[in-house]
Protein backbone atom coordinates (compact mmCIF):
# COMPACT_ATOMS: atom_id res chain seq x y z
CA UNK A 1 0.00 0.00 0.00
CA UNK A 2 1.49 3.26 -1.01
CA UNK A 3 0.86 5.92 1.63
CA UNK A 4 0.99 9.46 0.31
CA UNK A 5 1.47 12.32 3.04
CA UNK A 6 -0.01 15.14 2.91
CA UNK A 7 0.89 18.80 0.78
CA UNK A 8 3.44 21.30 2.92
CA UNK A 9 0.31 23.59 1.60
CA UNK A 10 -2.10 20.87 3.48
CA UNK A 11 0.11 20.51 6.56
CA UNK A 12 0.35 24.50 7.06
CA UNK A 13 -3.45 24.95 6.55
CA UNK A 14 -3.90 22.49 9.36
CA UNK A 15 -1.36 23.99 11.47
CA UNK A 16 -2.80 27.09 10.97
CA UNK A 17 -6.82 27.15 10.34
CA UNK A 18 -7.49 23.27 11.53
CA UNK A 19 -11.82 23.95 11.25
CA UNK A 20 -11.13 24.93 7.91
CA UNK A 21 -9.43 21.87 6.02
CA UNK A 22 -10.95 19.58 4.15
CA UNK A 23 -12.31 16.18 5.68
CA UNK A 24 -9.36 14.07 4.02
CA UNK A 25 -6.56 15.96 5.29
CA UNK A 26 -7.77 15.57 9.15
CA UNK A 27 -8.48 11.61 8.52
CA UNK A 28 -4.96 11.44 7.20
CA UNK A 29 -3.91 13.31 10.44
CA UNK A 30 -5.82 11.53 12.55
CA UNK A 31 -3.64 7.95 11.12
CA UNK A 32 -0.47 9.19 10.13
CA UNK A 33 2.10 9.87 13.15
CA UNK A 34 4.73 11.42 10.57
CA UNK A 35 2.25 14.09 9.06
CA UNK A 36 1.35 14.84 12.30
CA UNK A 37 4.82 15.67 13.82
CA UNK A 38 5.30 18.06 10.53
CA UNK A 39 2.43 20.17 11.80
CA UNK A 40 3.58 19.89 15.14
CA UNK A 41 6.95 21.67 13.79
CA UNK A 42 5.06 24.23 11.78
CA UNK A 43 2.56 24.67 14.97
CA UNK A 44 5.97 25.40 17.12
CA UNK A 45 7.24 27.74 14.23
CA UNK A 46 3.85 29.53 13.76
CA UNK A 47 4.39 30.13 17.73
CA UNK A 48 7.48 31.64 18.06
CA UNK A 49 7.02 33.89 14.97
CA UNK A 50 3.68 35.52 16.33
CA UNK A 51 5.98 35.93 19.58
CA UNK A 52 8.65 37.93 17.69
CA UNK A 53 7.89 42.17 18.17
CA UNK A 54 8.38 43.75 15.54
CA UNK A 55 12.28 45.14 14.94
CA UNK A 56 13.21 48.69 16.28
CA UNK A 57 15.78 50.97 14.85
CA UNK A 58 17.30 52.95 17.34
CA UNK A 59 17.51 55.46 14.71
CA UNK A 60 14.82 57.21 12.29
CA UNK A 61 15.19 55.99 9.29
CA UNK A 62 12.82 58.42 7.61
CA UNK A 63 14.38 61.43 8.91
CA UNK A 64 17.56 60.36 7.51
CA UNK A 65 16.91 59.45 4.35
CA UNK A 66 14.30 62.79 3.73
CA UNK A 67 17.14 64.94 5.09
CA UNK A 68 19.18 63.84 2.70
CA UNK A 69 16.93 64.18 -0.42
CA UNK A 70 16.57 67.71 1.31
CA UNK A 71 20.07 68.17 0.79
CA UNK A 72 20.09 66.76 -2.87
CA UNK A 73 17.61 69.32 -3.74
CA UNK A 74 19.50 72.44 -1.98
CA UNK A 75 22.34 71.43 -4.22
CA UNK A 76 20.27 70.90 -7.19
CA UNK A 77 19.56 74.97 -8.12
CA UNK A 78 23.49 76.55 -7.64
CA UNK A 79 24.51 73.42 -10.05
CA UNK A 80 22.05 74.62 -12.36
CA UNK A 81 22.91 78.24 -12.10
CA UNK A 82 26.44 77.57 -12.51
CA UNK A 83 25.80 75.79 -15.94
CA UNK A 84 23.57 78.10 -16.94
CA UNK A 85 25.74 80.96 -16.25
CA UNK A 86 28.51 79.01 -18.41
CA UNK A 87 26.45 78.96 -21.15
CA UNK A 88 25.40 82.42 -20.70
CA UNK A 89 29.07 83.40 -20.78
CA UNK A 90 29.96 81.40 -24.15
CA UNK A 91 27.09 82.52 -26.05
CA UNK A 92 28.37 86.29 -25.33
CA UNK A 93 32.34 85.88 -25.48
CA UNK A 94 30.87 84.03 -28.91
CA UNK A 95 28.97 87.22 -30.32
CA UNK A 96 31.11 89.20 -29.30
CA UNK A 97 34.23 87.65 -31.36
CA UNK A 98 31.13 86.98 -34.20
CA UNK A 99 30.69 90.89 -34.24
CA UNK A 100 34.26 91.86 -33.86
CA UNK A 101 35.19 90.41 -36.96
CA UNK A 102 32.22 90.34 -38.99
CA UNK A 103 33.92 91.80 -41.75
CA UNK A 104 36.83 88.88 -41.63
CA UNK A 105 33.78 86.34 -41.41
CA UNK A 106 32.12 87.79 -44.20
CA UNK A 107 35.51 87.98 -46.40
CA UNK A 108 36.42 84.38 -46.04
CA UNK A 109 32.58 83.63 -47.61
CA UNK A 110 32.56 85.81 -50.19
CA UNK A 111 34.66 83.44 -52.43
CA UNK A 112 32.69 80.42 -51.65
CA UNK A 113 29.61 79.16 -53.90
CA UNK A 114 26.43 79.43 -51.81
CA UNK A 115 26.00 75.58 -52.47
CA UNK A 116 28.77 74.90 -50.03
CA UNK A 117 27.89 77.54 -47.44
CA UNK A 118 24.37 76.22 -47.11
CA UNK A 119 25.01 72.70 -47.13
CA UNK A 120 27.95 73.09 -44.31
CA UNK A 121 25.24 75.29 -42.19
CA UNK A 122 22.44 72.45 -43.09
CA UNK A 123 24.85 69.68 -41.64
CA UNK A 124 25.64 71.75 -38.78
CA UNK A 125 22.04 72.26 -37.86
CA UNK A 126 20.93 68.53 -38.48
CA UNK A 127 24.09 67.28 -36.17
CA UNK A 128 23.47 70.23 -33.44
CA UNK A 129 19.29 69.34 -33.72
CA UNK A 130 20.39 65.53 -33.27
CA UNK A 131 22.42 66.24 -30.56
CA UNK A 132 19.72 68.36 -28.83
CA UNK A 133 17.50 65.52 -29.49
CA UNK A 134 19.31 63.13 -28.09
CA UNK A 135 20.34 64.85 -24.82
CA UNK A 136 16.52 65.44 -24.44
CA UNK A 137 16.24 61.83 -24.49
CA UNK A 138 18.29 61.21 -22.26
CA UNK A 139 17.50 63.68 -19.54
CA UNK A 140 13.73 61.96 -19.58
CA UNK A 141 15.09 59.14 -19.17
CA UNK A 142 17.21 60.35 -16.07
CA UNK A 143 13.90 62.08 -14.67
CA UNK A 144 12.13 58.74 -15.31
CA UNK A 145 14.72 56.88 -13.45
CA UNK A 146 14.27 59.27 -10.80
CA UNK A 147 10.81 58.75 -10.30
CA UNK A 148 10.30 55.38 -9.76
CA UNK A 149 10.27 55.40 -5.88
ZN1 LIG B 1 1.10 11.48 6.29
Amino acid sequence: MIVEHLTEKEIQQYAIDRPGCEISTVEHLETCEYCNARVASYQLMFTAFSELSAPVNEFDLSSMVMSRIKQKKKSFLPDDLFVYSLVLVALVFTGVVLYSFRYVFLQLFRNLSYTVVYSAAATIFTILLLQLIENYKKYQRKTDALDIV
